[in-house]
C-alpha cells in the first residue's frame, strides 16, 4: 500500500485521516517517521507555512506528505491575526491570544472573521493545494468551552452559537479544517483508483 505522512504529532488528526483513507494509504504522521525536528514555520501565508512543512518531510525523509496551516482572519484588523494565530500575543497561549482580539474589536461595527486552513500536499515531487473556510463573526464576550483557540469567540454564519459551543462532532463537520480536510481525501482516493 502507498504510505503517506501527516506532518502532525497529533495522534487524533492521524487517526481521523487514518480511518478516511483505510485500505488505500498507509497513513503515518512525524513520531512514526521519527521526525522530532520542530519544522520552522517562517513563511508569511498559510499556503507558504504548510508548503514548508511537506516539503521538509519530502526532501529529509523521501516520502509522499501532506501539511496543514490553519489560522483566524479578523476583516477589521486587516485580517490579523492570521499566520500569528497561534502567538497573536507572544507564548502566553490561547486565553491571551483570545482576550487581545476581543480588546482590538471592542467598538468595532464590522465584527465579520473567518477561519482559514491550507492544505499542502507533495506528490511524486508536485505540490497540490486545498483550502477550507468558514465565515462568521466576532462575539463581543466569549462564550462555550469546548474547542481550542478562538473558538469562545467565534460564531460561524447562520448559528446562533459559537465554535466553543458546539459538540466536537457538529464543529468538525462544519470547520474550516474539515472543509479542506475532504477536498484533500477526495483527491487522494481519487488517485489511489
Ligand atoms: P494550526 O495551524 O491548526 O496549528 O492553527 C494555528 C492556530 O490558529 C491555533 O493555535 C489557534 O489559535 C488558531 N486556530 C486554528 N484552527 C482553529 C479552530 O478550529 N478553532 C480555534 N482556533 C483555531
Amino acid at each position: 500500500m502507498k504510505q503517506l505522512v501527516f506532518a502532525t504529532n497529533n495522534i487524533n488528526k492521524t487517526n481521523e485521516v487514518r480511518t478516511l483513507l483505510a485500505g488505500q494509504y498507509e497513513v503515518l504522521n512525524l513520531n512514526d517517521i521519527g521526525c522530532t525536528t520542530d519544522i520552522p514555520e517562517t513563511a508569511d501565508s498559510f499556503a507558504g507555512n504548510a508548503g514548508l512543512k511537506s516539503r521538509f518531510v519530502m526532501e529529509n525523509f523521501k516520502l509522499d506528505c501532506f501539511a496543514d496551516d490553519s489560522g483566524l482572519e479578523v476583516e477589521a484588523l486587516n485580517n490579523e491575526p492570521g499566520i500569528y494565530s497561534a502567538r497573536y500575543a507572544g507564548q502566553r497561549g490561547d486565553e491571551a491570544n483570545l482576550q487581545l482580539v476581543l480588546q482590538k474589536m471592542q467598538g468595532q461595527v464590522n465584527r465579520a472573521a473567518r477561519f482559514r486552513t491550507v492544505i499542502s500536499l507533495i506528490q511524486n515531487g508536485e505540490e497540490f493545494l486545498f483550502e477550507g473556510t468558514i465565515e462568521g463573526t466576532i462575539r463581543e464576550t466569549k462564550s462555550g468551552d469546548h474547542g481550542f483557540g478562538y473558538d469562545p469567540v467565534f460564531q460561524p454564519d447562520g448559528y446562533d452559537v459559537t465554535f466553543a459551543e458546539m459538540s466536537m462532532e457538529q464543529k468538525n463537520k462544519i470547520s474550516h479544517r474539515a472543509i479542506a480536510m475532504r477536498k484533500l481525501i477526495t483527491f487522494l482516493k481519487e488517485q489511489a483508483v
